[in-house]
Formats: structure tokens, C-alpha cells, sequence
């Protein structure tokens, strides 16, 4: 990558810590770049953009990919708007500006990555699975949610915490018990979880 593109991508890593902006850490961003680059990934839908950082890190790994991406905040979508056009991805990144629940969409994406509201996973997952190419994959960030879901409901003191980290673990039980689909469980960045049809193995 070239040294400008390095400076650019580091600017957003430093606005995000400066507003506290949620963006990948990491090995997850590397893990999902790597499995965009090895599964020949076309074409992204996101849940979740924020700044927009994962986003063009996704349509930066190949220059055929393109990427639906769709924020709720004004601001975050209003700085991932910049971002976007500051590396000049307009024509390869979408961006909408609504709650992803809201958004029907056509047409069909060989990877729907997940990073919205932790907590409404299920209900993104059955939103946009029509939307699932038939050997698509599902990618959801935050699996393990900064070391929360391992730990035992009474170490958790805060209430809407424990609340959250339950939702969590209900996904990765509707995951694990689907006969439709498998999971593979990564211990990547913040926990991720990669779901294909049971008839591609
Ligand atoms: N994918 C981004 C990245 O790594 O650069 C980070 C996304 S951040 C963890 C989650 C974002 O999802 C927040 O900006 C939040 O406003 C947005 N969000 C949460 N629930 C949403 C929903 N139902 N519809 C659209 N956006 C949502």
C-alpha cells in the first residue's frame, strides 16, 4: 500500500480513538481483509459503517469490489461521507443513511458483514439473509465482546451490560444451532464469527 494510503487509513484510526468511534481493532480488520482477498469477495453489505473505516479498508483490498454500507448516526455518516470521497471510493462505496432494519434492498452480496448494535444481531441476520448470494457468507465482529462473553453473568455489575452480553450469547447459540447454516468461531480482534450454508460446507 502506498505510504499516502498508510497516512490516510492512519488518520481515521486516530479520529476514531479521539471520538471514541467503535472501529475494528486490528486482527479483525486484517482477518477480514485476508478473507475478503482468499474468497474472491465481490460485493459487501455492512451493518454498521461508522466513519467508514472498515469500509474502505474492505474496497481497498481489490479494486472490482464494492461495498453497501448503512449507518443510523448523522454524524458518523456525515464523516464517513468525507472519507469515503477522500480516497475517492465514491463509486465503489455506498453509503445509506437510515437504521439497517429499515433498509430493504435487492439484488443479492457474497459477504454481509455484521457490526451494528450488538444486540440486534438475530434481527440483522434475518433481515438481510434473503440478501445472501447462495455461496455467501456471513461475517459478525464482536463475538466476545471485549472479554464479556466469557465471563459469568455475576462478574458482569452493570445491568444493560449483562443485558447486552446475553444477547450476544443467545446469537452465537441461534448460530450454533442452525441446521441451515455453520459458524466458525474466530478468537480474531474482538471474537468473530463466519457463517455459510451447511450445503457448501
Ligand atoms: N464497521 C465499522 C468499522 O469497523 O469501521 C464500525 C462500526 S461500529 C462498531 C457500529 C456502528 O453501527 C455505529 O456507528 C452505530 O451507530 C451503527 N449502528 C448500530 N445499529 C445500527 C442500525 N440498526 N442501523 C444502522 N447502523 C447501526
Amino acid at each position: 500500500m502506498d505510504t499516502n494510503l498508510s497516512l490516510m487509513i492512519r488518520e481515521m484510526e486516530e479520529y476514531a480513538e479521539e471520538n471514541n468511534v467503535p472501529i475494528m481493532q486490528k486482527e479483525g480488520i486484517e482477518f477480514l481483509t485476508t478473507f475478503i482477498m482468499k474468497n474472491q469477495i465481490e460485493k459487501v453489505l455492512e451493518v454498521g459503517t461508522a466513519i467508514g473505516y472498515s469500509a474502505i479498508r474492505m474496497a481497498l483490498t481489490n479494486s472490482n469490489l464494492k461495498v453497501v454500507t448503512i449507518e443510523r448516526d448523522e454524524e458518523r455518516y456525515l464523516e464517513a461521507l468525507k472519507n469515503i470521497k477522500k480516497f475517492n471510493l465514491e463509486d465503489r462505496v455506498t453509503l445509506i443513511f437510515s437504521d439497517a432494519l429499515d433498509v430493504v434492498l435487492d439484488g443479492e452480496f457474497d459477504l454481509i458483514f455484521l457490526d451494528g448494535a450488538k444486540g440486534k444481531n438475530i434481527e440483522f441476520f434475518e433481515h438481510f439473509e434473503r440478501n445472501l448470494s447462495h455461496n455467501g457468507y456471513f461475517i459478525t465482529d464482536n463475538i466476545g465482546f471485549h472479554g464479556y462473553v466469557e465471563k459469568d453473568e455475576f462478574e458482569i455489575k452493570s445491568k444493560n451490560l449483562r443485558a447486552l452480553v446475553r444477547k450476544i450469547k443467545n446469537y452465537i447459540e441461534y448460530l450454533k444451532n442452525s441446521k441451515e447454516y455453520h459458524t466458525k468461531f474466530y478468537d480474531k480482534g474482538d471474537g468473530i464469527a463466519v457463517t455459510s450454508r451447511r450445503e457448501n460446507g
